[in-house]
């Protein structure tokens, strides 16, 4: 086994054919869009394989948002508060200039309640409007 830097957590550990040290490879491998990657590889239908796979993306989608976002939105100005609706999977946000909004991170889109108006891509919009304002 060779000791090289772990592309996930940036520490020099004993590494696996990933890249990744025994704890993040772990955690990759409980991830959703990993386990439908690993079903799809397995799939001999094509029709079954290409849904397998936007089930994939769609997922990827929501692990960015999770792994990379979720945080720095809840300190944002502007954010009143983030709640997750399991059921619809989506996150219902209330702002203070914009009310409410119903963000659906597998679909990448956002429902500004009270204009009725859609936005796709939602998470570009979102760290535009919440996350960049508040890093400069
Ligand atoms: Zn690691």
């Amino acid at each position: 086994m060779t000791v090289e830097l772990c592309s996930e957590c940036h520490k020099y550990l004993a590494i696996s054919p990933e890249g990744l040290c025994n704890i993040c490879d772990e955690q990759a491998l409980q991830k959703r869009s990993v386990q439908i990657k690993k079903e799809a590889s397995t799939e001999d239908n094509d029709l079954a394989y290409l849904g397998k796979m936007n089930q994939v993306l769609r997922e990827e989608r929501f692990e960015k948002f999770e792994e990379n976002y979720l945080e720095k939105l809840k300190t944002s100005p502007g954010i009143l508060s983030i709640n997750f609706s399991d059921s619809m999977v989506k996150y219902v946000i209330e702002t203070e200039t914009l009310g409410i909004l119903d963000y659906y991170p597998k679909a990448n889109k956002l429902l500004i309640r009270r204009q009725n108006h859609w936005i796709k891509p939602a998470l570009k919009w979102i760290v535009t409007t919440f996350i960049v304002t508040k890093e400069k």
